[in-house]
């Protein structure tokens, strides 16, 4: 029997759902969480992101600041405005999109970011405190969304095999983090693939739980999964298609038809982890401007 479809839209529907419902009782008691996204160049891609950003905050009922700098904008520049902003009241939430233009660094950047206003989980206060189970912490929206996906969906994670392919300091490193816990939806034993790995498929064929963020379209088919596995894709690749308008299509870093004859469930692509990344950065944005009020 095919795998059943882990349907992120939505589960992230659902998220967007309560946000909303939480930060209208927010504003009610006189708070409204703010988020401001700093976009700098012109990438297209990127705009098309910061523009869902803004458009998922204000359907929230959150305050949204989107502030676009051109490619030529300097380092120092760029961390005036993150001063600005880490100094208004009214923004509770800070997210520098990525990439930054080359005169920039985004190390440098990601480290100027109140880590309490660091609602991307990047700043290196917020990685500590993802590492250790510390909860204040902030943790990258895409596997915090992915980590919501496992838990919605009822997959049992005490004890399973959880195998991460990736090592990203977005993606695998954190998911890492977040499984190895010992708390709810969490206490796995964990392995990080990556491409050093020998044997990948030896290792992703043991998992009960497997989550890719490889950037390899595809890469994993049904035969590297295990027999009713959970198989969570995280990828998000463009490739050909001519019987497309476009030219183009979006698949995942799973071959989704071979991997969902194996896998018991599956996320697809898209509509899997993507619509998860929004949500949880939603959701980070109520929990900071939450803090700040109790602060
Ligand atoms: P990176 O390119 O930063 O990292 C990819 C990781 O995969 C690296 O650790 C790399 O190993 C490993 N890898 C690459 N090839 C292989 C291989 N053949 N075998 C084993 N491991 C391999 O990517 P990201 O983590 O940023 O993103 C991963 C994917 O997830 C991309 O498709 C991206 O578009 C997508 N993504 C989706 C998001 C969403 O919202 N759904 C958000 C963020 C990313 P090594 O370290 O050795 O190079």
């Amino acid at each position: 029997m095919p795998a059943e479809l882990i349907d992120g839209a939505a589960i992230a529907r659902e998220i967007r759902d309560e946000v909303a419902r939480e930060t209208a009782a927010l504003v009610a008691r006189g708070v409204r969480p703010g988020l401001a996204v700093i976009l700098v160049g012109d990438d297209p891609a990127s705009a098309v992101y910061v523009q869902s950003k803004g458009k998922a905050c204000e359907e929230a009922g959150m305050h949204s600041v989107t502030i676009r700098l051109p490619a030529s904008t300097t380092e120092p520049e760029l961390l005036a405005h993150v001063d600005a902003l880490n100094a208004d009241p009214a923004i509770h939430g800070i997210l520098v999109q990525m990439p930054l233009p080359k005169q920039i660094d985004p190390d440098v950047v990601i480290r100027r970011i109140r880590p309490d206003k660091d609602v991307d989980g990047f700043h290196p206060v917020n990685v500590g405190k993802v590492l250790i189970g510390d909860r204040d912490g902030f943790v990258p929206c895409t596997p915090a969304g992915v980590q919501e996906l496992l838990l919605r969906s009822g997959v049992e994670t005490k004890g399973a095999e959880c195998v991460i392919v990736g090592r990203s300091n977005i993606v695998g490193k954190p998911m890492m983090a977040l499984m190895v816990q010992s708390g709810r939806a969490a206490n796995a034993t964990v392995t990080v693939c990556h491409s050093a790995t020998r044997d990948l498929a030896a290792h992703t064929a043991r998992a009960d739980i497997l989550i890719v963020a490889a950037g390899r379209p595809r890469m994993i088919t049904g035969a590297m999964v295990k027999p009713g596995a959970t198989v969570i894709d995280v990828g998000i690749n463009r490739v050909e298609d001519a019987s497309t308008k476009s030219g183009y299509r979006l698949v995942g870093d799973v071959d989704f038809e071979s991997a969902r004859q194996v896998a018991a469930r599956i996320t697809p692509v898209p509509k899997g982890v993507g619509p998860m990344t929004i949500a949880m950065l939603l959701s980070n944005t109520l929990r900071a401007a939450r803090q700040a009020l109790a602060s």
